[in-house]
């Protein structure tokens, strides 16, 4: 039996793995930081035999509510992933699989690799409405790339997109691509009404080094980017600093920020409301953005999320409250389960990389809304 996590996103820390029904894992923190919640590895073991894994310590996680109901996932062919029932006692996470083949993956979801994300945005170049622009090098020394999607000029609405600011939030990434792609479909009505009012400017990948790195939350020196939209430094926080650079070239009209939420099982988006510079037309615009995704689909619904911040009592320091303040614009945070959408439920694959990209092509009916709106 054989354990490993030398490969990209790859995060897992063995602490005995004597006979294969007694597994115990811990997962490793974030370089330079006390966030550890991502874990990826890869188990060689004995086809049709019972292989029982405990990860424990997972009282000191960053969330342990997250394990709660969650189910780990596994694939045999790193394009498949499916669910394997799990159990948390409030400090172990226990899982057994009987392996159908000798080698098997788990992760805390389903990955998004450096290779998949370059294909991505070179796929996405070779379109004839795509630009891809180099922002700049991480501290790992990794290109930040955007793609620019929609024929630039002055009265176009200028919507930005950014996703995986935390690493491990690899449905936003999945989001993201779902985004991408219908934009880039010629046949596709919506997104073509879209790109005569509006230029897409969208950063798939906000943290490459923390994916490769295995990260859940932090970059290579172990900031948490999605604090440091009010004062990022070349040291600390490059990629912020590239993509508020670029931002204040091109303004903003709309800001979508893509993420993960460990707790919570829903699709849900967190505003502005605690903003300085809020208004009525902003409420509006969140309003119309709200009820229209609503319409469009039931993945997404406005009962369960995060407590609204009191007026004036925002956290400046997070990237849709910045640059909603900054640019004066419609700024959500779009929150994805790890876990399932409690509403509409799937016990084989939980929440999982096609229904991220399904709420990404979906997204652009509530952005087309607020576009017309803003018009
Ligand atoms: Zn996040």
């Amino acid at each position: 039996m054989h354990i490993s996590s030398q490969f990209d996103s790859g995060n897992i820390n063995v602490v005995r793995a004597n006979s294969p029904e007694d597994i115990l894992l811990t997962i490793p923190k974030d370089n330079q930081s006390d966030f550890a919640q991502w874990f990826h590895f890869r188990l060689m073991g004995e086809t049709f035999v019972t292989h029982t894994m405990t990860i424990t310590d997972l009282a000191k996680s960053a969330y342990p509510e997250g394990w709660k109901d969650y189910n780990v996932l596994a694939s045999y062919d790193r394009e498949t992933w499916f669910r394997v029932p799990s159990t948390f006692d409030g400090d172990n996470l226990t899982f057994s699989l009987t392996l159908e083949q000798p080698s098997v993956f788990f992760a805390y979801f389903i990955p998004y690799s450096y290779e998949r994300h370059l294909d991505l945005i070179h796929h996405a170049q070779t379109s004839l409405f795509c630009e891809h622009r180099f922002l700049g090098l991480t501290l790992d020394g990794r290109d930040m790339s955007m793609l620019v999607i929609g024929e630039q000029t002055p009265e176009k609405k200028k919507v930005w997109i950014t996703a995986r600011q935390h690493p491990g939030e690899t449905m936003a990434e999945w989001c993201a691509q779902g985004i991408i792609y219908r934009l880039l479909d010629e046949q596709d009505g919506l997104a073509r009404q879209l790109l005569d009012n509006a230029v897409f400017y969208i950063v798939p990948n906000m943290n490459p080094d923390g994916s490769a790195r295995g990260h859940l939350r932090t970059n290579a020196v172990g900031t948490n980017l999605n604090r440091e939209w009010a004062s990022p430094t070349a040291q600390k926080s490059p990629e912020v600093l590239y993509v508020l650079d670029a931002m204040a070239d091109t303004g903003v009209d709309m800001y979508l920020d893509l993420h993960g939420d460990e707790a919570l099982p829903y699709n849900f988006v967190a505003g502005t409301e605690g903003n300085p510079g809020y208004t009525a037309d902003i409420e509006a615009l969140e309003n119309t953005f709200k009820q229209t995704l609503l319409t469009a689909t039931p993945e997404f619904q406005d009962e369960f999320g995060y407590e609204k911040d009191a007026p004036g009592k925002a956290n400046l320091t997070v990237a849709s409250n910045a640059v909603g303040e900054k640019f004066s614009c419609m700024a959500y945070t779009v929150e994805m389960p790890f876990k399932d959408n409690a509403n509409i439920p799937d016990n084989v694959n939980g929440w999982s990389a096609q229904r991220s990209q399904q709420l990404g092509e979906d997204l652009l009916i509530a952005v087309n809304a607020v576009v017309n709106k803003l018009k």
